[in-house]
C-alpha cells in the first residue's frame, strides 16, 4: 500500500472525551472514527488490525474442530421469550419493531439463535459433538460507553456454542476451546493470563477469563510463577496458615501515639514494621450488622470474602462517626481489647504474638498485645487481598500480581437453554436428553484495543507482529531524489512478492515529520531509504519495538526483511 493512496489520518491532538491510551492512539492514528456514543467506523488502518486478530482467531476455532456459521443481528422477541430474557435483559438490550409491529431486539449474544439451530438440525447423539462459532458485529447498549473499544455499544466478537450429550463432553469440549484461547491470544503476540473467573468450584473451574497483562487494565489478578493458578485478586483464595502464634514474651502496655493514625504513621512512630501491627476495621453490612475485623498492619481487607464469609450482599467500613460510637475513640484508635462487637481475624493474624493495636482511645496505642490471653476473636479466615509474592494455594509457588484487561472468556453454560428451547437427542440408551452447552466469546475489537494497552511508548503504538495492520514500512525520505524512489520502489515490489505486508511511505513531506507519523502507526519493522544511506548501497533499519539502528546491504535486503517478518510471526506460535 503507498501512502499516498492510503486513508491514514493521523494526528497529534488527543480527543478530549479518550481517556484511555489505546483510544486515545486509536483515534491518533485514524483507526477508528466516532459516528455516535459506543458507534464507530473501522477506518482502514483500524480494520487491518481487526482481521488479523479474526484471521487468527478463525485459524484456530477450525483447528480445534469447531464450525463457522453466520447468524443474523436483528433477532426475534419470541426466541428471547422461550429463554425468558425478553423479560430478564435489562436495557442494554436494544429492542426495536419491524413495520408489522413485530418485536425484535438487536443481538448481543446469540444462546437463543444458535440452540434453535440446532433443535432442529440436530436429533442424535451420533451428531455430536458439535461447536458453532461466528464472528460477528453485536449490540449492547450500555448506559455508559467509553473508552472507544474497550467498552462500545456495538462491537465485533467472536462466539462459539458448543453442544455435548453429558457432561463429560462439555467438558471435553470446554478443555479444547481453552486450549484454543491459549493458542489465539499466544499467537497474537500478547502477554495474557487465563483466570479462573469461579471458584466455588474447587479443583476445576467452569469458567475462564482470559486477561492481556497491562498496566492499565481495569482487573486486578494474581498468577503463579510455577503452576497455571491464576485468579482475580478479588477472588484469589490464600493457603489456610498452618502456623500458630509464638508465647507471649510482652506485657500489654499503652503508648501515647498523638496524631498516629495511619498504619504507616503508627509503624514508624513506633519505629516497628508495619507487619507487627494488628488493624481493626470496622464494617457495617447491608442488614445494619457491625463486625469488627482484624487484619495484619501490612495486609488489605478483601471485602468480598468477607462478605461472603458473613453471608452478606454487601458491606462498607462504618463511617468516622460509627466507629467512634462504638470504640469510644476517633477513628485510627479502634483496637480488638475490651471491644465489644462481633471479632473476626484473618488468618495470618493467629500466627502472630506481642503485636501493636489501637488502644481504643484517642492518641494511644497498646503494645505486647495477644490473642486469647487479651481478648477473643470469633473465628480466623480468609479475609485479606492476594498479593505479589503470597504462596500459591495450588503448588508451593509463588503468586504474582498482575493488572489485565478481559479479552475472552469461556463459560461452561449447562443445559439452561437447552432445556428452556427443547434441544434434545436421543442417546445410545434412547433416552432424550437435554443438551450440554458452553459458551465461548473474544472480544475482536477489545483484543485490539488491549494489544495497544500493553504495548505503546510516549511516541505511539508497538505492534506485535501478528497482528500489525502492516508488517513493515519503507520510509522513502525524498522521493523527488530519483536514486532513492527507484529503489524503495524496487525494494517495495519484491517485498509484495515476498508476501510481506508493505507500507510505503511515499509523502513529499519533511523526514522528521514521517519518523513522527512511523512512532505513531507503530509497524513492527521500518526499512529508511535515503540517499546518504544509497551512496554506502544500503538500507536502515529499525525495529519499533527495539528501536535501534542499523544499515542493511541493499543486495541483501529482501531475504534480510523476509526472514525478520516470519521469525517476528512465529515466536508468538505455541506449536
Ligand atoms: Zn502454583
Amino acid at each position: 500500500m503507498r501512502y499516498t493512496q492510503y486513508l491514514l489520518p493521523t494526528s497529534k491532538e488527543t480527543p478530549a472525551d479518550a481517556e484511555i491510551t489505546s483510544h486515545k492512539l486509536m483515534m491518533r492514528t485514524g483507526m477508528i472514527r466516532k459516528v455516535a456514543a459506543g458507534i464507530y467506523s473501522y477506518m482502514p488502518f483500524g480494520l487491518k488490525a481487526i482481521r488479523k486478530v479474526e484471521q487468527i482467531v478463525r485459524e484456530e476455532m477450525n483447528r480445534a474442530g469447531a464450525i463457522e456459521l453466520h447468524m443474523p443481528m436483528v433477532t426475534p422477541a419470541e426466541l428471547w421469550n422461550e429463554s425468558g430474557r425478553w423479560a430478564q435483559y435489562g436495557k442494554e438490550l436494544l429492542r426495536l419493531r419491524d413495520r408489522k409491529e413485530n418485536e425484535f431486539c438487536l443481538g448481543p449474544t446469540h444462546e437463543e439463535v444458535v440452540t434453535d439451530i440446532v433443535r432442529r438440525e440436530i436429533k442424535s447423539y451420533r451428531q455430536l459433538p458439535i461447536n458453532l462459532y461466528q464472528i460477528q458485529t453485536k449490540f449492547r447498549d450500555e448506559i455508559r460507553p467509553r473508552f472507544g473499544l474497550m467498552r462500545g455499544r456495538e462491537f465485533i466478537m467472536k462466539d462459539a456454542y458448543s453442544f455435548d450429550v453429558d457432561d463429560a463432553g462439555a467438558d471435553a469440549a470446554y478443555e479444547k476451546m481453552y486450549q484454543a484461547y491459549r493458542r489465539i491470544f499466544s499467537r497474537c503476540g500478547l502477554k495474557f493470563r487465563a483466570v479462573e473467573a469461579d471458584t466455588g468450584n474447587i479443583g476445576g473451574s467452569s469458567s475462564h477469563e482470559f486477561m492481556v497483562l497491562a498496566e492499565s487494565g481495569e482487573d486486578a489478578i494474581v498468577s503463579c510463577g510455577s503452576c497455571e493458578y491464576a485468579a482475580n485478586v478479588e477472588k484469589a483464595e490464600l493457603k489456610l496458615s498452618v502456623g500458630k502464634a509464638p508465647a507471649p514474651v510482652a506485657a500489654t502496655q499503652e503508648v501515647a501515639t498523638p496524631g498516629q493514625k495511619s498504619i504507616d504513621e503508627v509503624a514508624a512512630f513506633l519505629q516497628i514494621e508495619p507487619s507487627q501491627l494488628v488493624k481493626t476495621l470496622i464494617v457495617t453490612t447491608d442488614t445494619d450488622e457491625q463486625v469488627a475485623v482484624l487484619l495484619r498492619g501490612d495486609h488489605e481487607l478483601n471485602e468480598i470474602k468477607l462478605c461472603r464469609y458473613l453471608g452478606c450482599n454487601h458491606l462498607e467500613l462504618s463511617s468516622d462517626e460509627a466507629v467512634e460510637k462504638v470504640t469510644g475513640a476517633p477513628s485510627g484508635y479502634a483496637g480488638p481489647v475490651g471491644l465489644k462487637l462481633r471479632l473476626l481475624a484473618d488468618q495470618a493474624v493467629q500466627e502472630m504474638a506481642d503485636f501493636v493495636v489501637g488502644a481504643n482511645k484517642a492518641g494511644t496505642h497498646l503494645t505486647g498485645v495477644n490473642i486469647e490471653r487479651d481478648f477473643k476473636v470469633e473465628a480466623f479466615a480468609d479475609l485479606r487481598q492476594a498479593e505479589n509474592g503470597d504462596p500459591c494455594p495450588r503448588c508451593s509457588g509463588k503468586l504474582e500480581s498482575w493488572r489485565g484487561i478481559e479479552v475472552g472468556h469461556v463459560f461452561k453454560l449447562g443445559t439452561k437453554y437447552s432445556e428452556a428451547l427443547g434441544a434434545t437427542v436421543q442417546d445410545e440408551a434412547e433416552q432424550e436428553r437435554a443438551l450440554v452447552m458452553g459458551c465461548y466469546g473474544i472480544g475482536i475489537g477489545r483484543t485490539v484495543a488491549a494489544s495497544i494497552e500493553q504495548n505503546n511508548d510516549e511516541n505511539g503504538i508497538i505492534w506485535p507482529m501478528p497482528i500489525a495492520p502492516f508488517q513493515l514500512l519503507i520510509t522513502m525520505l525524498n522521493p523527488k531524489d530519483e536514486a532513492v524512489r527507484d529503489a524503495s520502489e524496487k525494494l517495495y515490489s519484491e517485498l509484495m512478492d515476498a508476501g510481506i505486508d508493505v507500507l510505503l511511505d511515499d509523502r513529499d513531506e519533511r523526514p522528521g515529520s514521517k519518523f513522527k507519523d512511523a512512532d505513531l502507526i507503530g509497524i513492527p519493522i521500518r526499512v529508511t531509504v535515503g540517499a546518504r544511506g544509497l551512496q554506502e548501497d544500503a538500507f536502515e533499519v529499525q525495529e519499533r519495538a527495539v528501536g535501534e539502528r542499523e544499515m542493511i546491504p541493499v543486495a541483501q535486503a529482501v531475504q534480510t526483511l523476509t526472514e525478520r517478518v516470519a521469525s517476528a510471526l512465529e515466536a508468538g506460535d505455541l506449536s
